[in-house]
């Protein structure tokens, strides 16, 4: 008989540890619970303050930020997204919440749409990945995305339209729960211990 190990538990999994729910953040001492989403606040070429004007007051000329649009120069009409990424053996997805860009076109149905949360044109349309998620993008270029809107007020959903990208890999086969517990911790909200 070992004394070691006698009586002892093996510390839980990564995915027992997503499964149960809730744990206690490494870094910032909060409890986090799953699904824990992570979200950009503005797209990263944003350079104006953080503030966010009411949806409402939506300007298409100059530079615009709000929760849900952002505007910049009048030239680059951007939405905020959901990047969903599986997590094997985990259930409901994570969401990695993005910026991408619109056309013009259909930024404007969007933003028609938003408050009913129904669009006269439900996609997919096209646009560039405007934020860089944890360390998946190698290049410096920004990622063509499909974006598709969602009903019922949802943010819309993106999928990286280059299927060798590894961030197109991980959306069509999942991550697993160690590398979804990096990616939070990428973030400052890692698992103790
Ligand atoms: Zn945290």
């Amino acid at each position: 008989m070992s004394l070691f190990g006698f009586g002892r538990k093996k510390p839980p999994s990564a995915a027992e540890r997503l499964a149960s729910g809730r744990w206690q953040c490494a870094k910032c001492d909060e409890w986090h619970s799953w699904p824990f989403d992570i979200a950009a606040i503005v797209p990263d070429p944003w350079r104006g303050e953080r503030v966010f004007e009411p949806n409402g007051a939506l300007r298409l000329d100059g530079d615009f930020l709000s929760e849900d649009f952002c505007v910049m120069g009048g030239e680059y009409f951007m939405v905020r997204a959901v990047l969903p990424i599986p997590v094997n053996g985990v259930e409901g997805d994570f969401f990695f919440g993005c910026w991408t860009t619109l056309s013009r076109a259909n930024f404007d149905i969007y933003t028609a749409g938003f408050d009913s949360g129904e669009y006269a044109d439900m996609g997919p349309w096209t646009g560039w990945l405007m934020n860089r998620p944890a360390d998946f993008i190698e290049g410096k270029d920004p990622l063509p995305i499909w974006v598709e809107p969602q009903p019922n007020r949802q943010r819309p959903h993106l999928w990286v339209r280059d299927d060798d990208e590894p961030l197109a890999v991980a959306q069509s086969e999942g991550i697993s729960p160690e590398r979804m517990l990096e990616i939070f911790a990428y973030y400052g909200h890692g698992v103790e211990g």
